[in-house]
């Protein structure tokens, strides 16, 4: 049984060895998840990446089931290399699919994010990662062990829901909410898991209840960087009165491009030390933001924009709830 990254030609004797002495202290366990899809979004910049994982792990001689009850909105844990520093990082990625329609097969999407200290995100985008994927290869996720000991869970980074994480609020609330989800590039992915799971689940609606409504504005650059846009103009088209997609383009877009142009939080430029912000755009698509329950996904320039902007317009939405990476 191997335990690292396979086939990614660096390093494999230390990592097994390290990974299984983790493994056997029960501290952090890690299992080897295939990568079997890398689809290029932009090259050099964004990739969508799925990992499947195991039914069952062996650990010492016992096969453990590996169980997926991962929360719309959660990241997992993955050990990815560093482009930079030649290590295996421990690096969080928000799951953009739901474990109700697929069990084990995590799906995410991933960006180069240009910081001076960027490791693991340029990694992502490189050709070892198609040399990967062609070979079958395995990345590390992590994992936690039930209570009884007798089974793996894939681990997720937010056991509840905070103002700091958009994990999914509980069944039975999430189906009287009314959410405006603000992404920013690949801030998508949180939205996506809660789209496919309220899809999965008919946004909740009843006889006597109309379901979840939720408006996602999604920011990208160009139009290349829209990421699942026909999946989201289908939604919307299927369900018209659980679900509105509002893609915004702020640099590149075609003549006909019938959504958002330029920026959809503005900055006014600052008087005395203070940045004023112009909400205008976002307003435009939700007008009575105070009946939604916003939330958001991205840098944190983005958020603190947003942020002051609500602040100085006075609006009060029903709650804000924010995840930046
Ligand atoms: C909850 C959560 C969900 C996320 N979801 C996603 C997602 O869906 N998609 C996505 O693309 N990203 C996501 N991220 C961000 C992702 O985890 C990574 O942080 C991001 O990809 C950047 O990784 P990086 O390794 O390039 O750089 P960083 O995370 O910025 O790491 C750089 C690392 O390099 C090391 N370093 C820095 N300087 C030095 C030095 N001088 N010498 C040696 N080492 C140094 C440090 O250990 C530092 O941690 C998420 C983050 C969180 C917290």
């Amino acid at each position: 049984m191997c335990y690292g990254i396979q086939g990614a030609g660096r390093g494999a004797p230390e990592l097994v060895k390290e990974a299984h002495s983790v493994k056997m202290s029960a501290r952090e366990l890690f299992v080897p998840a295939v990568v079997t899809t890398l689809r290029t979004i932009d090259p050099g910049e964004i990739r969508a990446v799925t990992l499947v994982l195991p039914d069952e792990y062996e650990m010492a001689g016992t096969r453990y089931p590996i169980r997926d009850e991962m929360r719309p909105g959660n990241a997992f844990l993955a050990r990815p290399i560093g482009a930079r520093t030649g290590k295996f990082r421990r690096r969080m990625y928000t799951r953009s699919n739901s474990a109700v329609t697929s069990e084990r097969i995590l799906e995410t999407i991933i960006n180069h994010t240009h910081e001076e200290r960027a490791d693991s995100s340029i990694w992502w985008q490189t050709e070892e990662v198609e040399a990967l994927q062609r070979k079958g290869g395995t990345i590390e996720v992590r994992m936690g062990l039930s209570q009884d000991g007798t089974q793996l869970i894939l681990y997720e980074n937010s056991a509840r829901c905070e103002d700091t994480n958009l994990r999914l609020e509980p069944d039975g609330e999430w189906q009287r909410m009314r959410f405006l989800g603000i992404a920013f590039s690949t801030g998508i992915t949180p939205f996506l898991a809660h789209l496919r799971y309220m899809k999965a689940l008919e946004f909740g609606r009843t006889r006597e209840h109309p379901g979840s409504y939720y408006t996602l504005v999604v920011s990208v650059r160009k139009p290349r960087h829209l990421m699942e846009h026909d999946e989201l103009l289908e939604l919307a088209r299927k369900f018209p009165e659980n679900f509105r997609y509002y893609p915004v383009l702020t640099r590149e877009w075609p003549a006909d491009w019938p959504y958002g142009k330029g920026r959809i939080i503005r900055s006014r430029g600052t008087t005395n030390g203070e940045e004023g912000v112009d909400l205008g755009p976002l307003l435009g698509v939700a007008p009575d933001l105070q009946n939604y329950h916003v939330r958001m996904c991205g840098n944190k320039t983005a958020r603190n924009q947003l942020q002051r902007g609500l602040q100085q317009g006075g609006y009060r939405p029903l709650s804000f709830r924010s995840e930046i990476w």
